[in-house]
């Protein structure tokens, strides 16, 4: 072996790390569409179920493609483990499922994705889970929460659709002294603009159907951490026997963006910082949430911790819903969708859209309002984008 490889770098890492070419010697990763595998005499098969010998026995364990996926994100995120998983979703009831049980509590950031809102104030309620929300952003509140024995705390971090930063190495500190585990979605940063586990997260989890494939093609999420007990007694027997598993084909796309994640993600940034600038400056805009701006009220933390502003940007526009609407509606290239993360730019009205099931109270608690938009910026030539926002914004009789 090559005695240089611990030493690539990222980009390199993204296009090479965890390939296992077969005896064919392929230059692409191989898609092993394969549900079972095959053994040479009964006294190997007992061997495998033994657990003695490492080999695949069913893919709904592991498959050669999703491990190729598993091993590159590990990697990336300089976790020593990855369990990838069929989507995001997939992977946030996964972790919350395998550790927690009846009795136990979890405090959670009030500002999530709407899927993981519903599975923490919803689902783990029915199953005995007793569950708290608090303001992210407050310490005081984390401090207050955490006085109540607590098992589990999870948090996104920049949070949907606010952009709100939450300062993961002072909660990974009070996480810890009350003795429980730190959960981070690092959806919107993706792996290459924040690094939870090094700011003190004990799990990360992505939807990579977001940044990781971005380019709208397939779901999928990851599990990743560096304990050890953690994958044996919870992570894994979970997966196994419950079926949340990456299908190999999905791994393989995912495997695919992943070789371009941070050409993708770079631009992508430098778009949105770009567009930032022109929000920011514009009379019919009220307000603008990135993190990447001077104007951002976390814009320090959020230097501190991410490496760029991300690619996501949220903004108010003056006259609420209907402006909001007018506004979207008259935009060219920009294309109304709830996704995010990809190479096409989509915009959404959360109120309306990914917050429409809150009530009112609780978007105005969460700061959404009926003018905000919520852009994830894509790969689109920059005059174009400005241009098709500008005309937007120009269409709007305020
Ligand atoms: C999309 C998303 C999820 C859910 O992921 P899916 O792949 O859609 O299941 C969870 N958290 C965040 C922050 C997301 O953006």
């Amino acid at each position: 072996m090559n005695s240089n490889k611990k030493n690539w770098n990222e980009a390199t890492r993204l296009v090479h790390e965890g390939s296992l070419r077969s005896q064919f010697f392929e230059t692409s990763e191989a898609l092993f569409l394969t549900s079972g595998y095959v053994y040479p005499s009964p006294e190997d098969a007992e061997e495998a179920f033994k657990g003695n010998r490492l080999r695949y026995v069913y893919s709904r364990y592991s498959n050669p493609t999703v491990t190729m996926f598993e091993n590159r994100l590990a990697k990336l995120e300089g976790a020593n483990w990855c369990v990838a998983t069929a989507s995001g979703m997939a992977a946030c009831f996964s972790i919350l499922a395998s550790q927690l049980v009846s009795g136990d509590r979890l405090v959670a950031s009030k500002a999530l994705f709407g899927s993981c809102l519903f599975i923490i104030t919803e689902l783990l309620p029915r199953y005995g889970i007793q569950t708290t929300l608090v303001d992210g952003k407050e310490l005081n509140e984390w401090k207050n929460a955490l006085k109540t024995k607590t098992k589990c705390v999870f948090v996104e971090t920049p949070s949907n659709p606010t952009l709100d930063i939450i300062d993961l190495s002072a909660l990974s500190q009070l996480t810890h002294k009350a003795g429980a585990c730190l959960i981070v979605d690092n959806a919107f940063a993706s792996p290459l603009l924040q690094k939870p586990l090094d700011l003190g997260a004990d799990i990360v989890m992505y939807s990579a159907t977001k940044h990781i494939d971005g380019q709208g093609r397939t779901l999928g999420g990851a599990i990743l951490s560096n304990n050890e007990s953690l994958l044996t007694n919870n992570i894994l027997p979970w997966m196994r026997h419950t079926g949340p598993a990456l299908s190999p084909f999905n791994a393989w796309v995912l495997l695919k963006g992943l070789e371009t994640l941070n050409l993708r993600v770079s631009k992508a940034t430098e778009n949105a910082t770009k567009l930032a600038t022109l929000l920011s400056n514009h009379p019919k805009i009220s307000k603008l949430l990135y993190p990447g701006h001077p104007t951002h009220p976390q814009h320090d933390l959020a230097t501190e911790q991410m490496k760029k502003g991300g690619t996501i940007v949220t903004f108010e526009v003056r006259g609420g819903k209907k402006s909001a609407f007018d506004f979207i509606r008259n935009l060219d290239i920009i294309k109304i969708s709830n996704n995010l993360g990809d190479s096409k730019s989509l915009i959404t009205h959360p109120t309306t859209t990914t917050h429409q099931r809150l009530s009112q109270k609780e978007r105005k608690s969460l700061g959404i309002t009926n003018g905000m938009l919520r852009l994830s910026v894509g790969l689109e030539d920059i005059e174009d984008l400005e241009l098709d926002i500008k005309t937007g914004l120009d269409c709007l009789s305020l």
